[in-house]
């Protein structure tokens, strides 16, 4: 019985991440439009029926309506369930971590914001400052909520990535986006200085990775750029969840 328990509660906690994110599909797509995305009920973007409640259960009702609109048979951005998808096991995520706590919809909202950063940066190649601050705010609480790390690791990390950021930059322009700065200022504030270390190093492996294939299949040339805050966001979510373990391991391969 306990199993099942766990497995509805499980169940309930992956359907409301999902539904959080189901909304953040909306401010990706209406925030750099400069839409209101308080007002209006979830409708197709094609002919504007409003969605009925079943048609609202994240990610299940992708697949249920075959990835089409009801009414107007318009086809509905696969997207939309995977974004959903992703709240739900990042909801579980830090319930398993962090368990039933503050901290927990902490690192939530921090997690929220930097979907919505990695959504509209790879849309419009720009990260709004209103989701930097967001950030920014979000470590604020968490700071004066006594989560760790402590108050002089998150002004180190403040300034531990960013700063290398804006001297690459000022020698080569063009480098990193100020987007890209602002963001990594705002998410050592919330990470502290070690894991934004850990969040910066995995983004350029895997943003450098990217690059790469990008210019072996010739997608696109030597001097053109893609979005990196994607990367960073993926980063620095990794680094939230597992960046002291990996931390631990690599400096492990070091001891003698
Ligand atoms: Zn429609």
């Amino acid at each position: 019985m306990i199993y099942l328990a766990e497995a509805i509660l499980g169940l309930l906690v992956f359907l409301a991440g999902g539904g959080i994110f189901s909304f953040l599909n909306v401010v990706a797509y209406r925030m750099p439009r400069k839409i209101s995305f308080v007002t209006g009920r979830s409708h197709c973007a094609s002919c504007g029926a409003t969605l009925r409640w079943y048609e609202m259960v994240p990610v299940f009702n992708w697949f249920y309506l075959r990835g089409t609109c009801r009414s107007c048979g318009a086809r509905i951005s696969f997207r939309h369930p995977a974004v959903e998808a992703l709240g739900g096991v990042l909801a579980l995520l830090c319930l398993r971590h962090f368990g039933w706590s503050a901290e927990a919809f902490a690192a939530y909202a921090f997690l929220a914001l930097l979907t919505l950063v990695a959504l509209i940066d790879a849309d419009t190649m720009e990260i709004p400052n209103g989701l930097v601050i967001g950030v920014l705010i979000v470590a604020v609480a968490a700071w004066g909520c006594g989560f760790a790390p402590s108050w002089r690791e998150r002004l180190i990390g403040l300034l531990c990535v960013s700063v290398p950021m804006l001297l690459i930059t000022l020698v080569i322009p063009g480098a990193f986006g100020g987007g890209d700065i602002k963001l990594v200022a705002a998410s050592g504030a919330f990470l502290g200085w070690k894991m934004n270390l850990v969040a910066a190093f995995l983004a350029v492996v895997a943003g450098g990775l990217y690059g790469i294939y990008l210019l072996a299949t010739r997608r696109k040339g030597r001097k053109e750029h893609f979005a990196f805050g994607p990367f960073l966001c993926a980063g620095m979510a990794a680094a939230l969840f597992w960046g002291a373990p990996l931390l631990e391991w690599y400096l492990g391969l070091y001891k003698f």
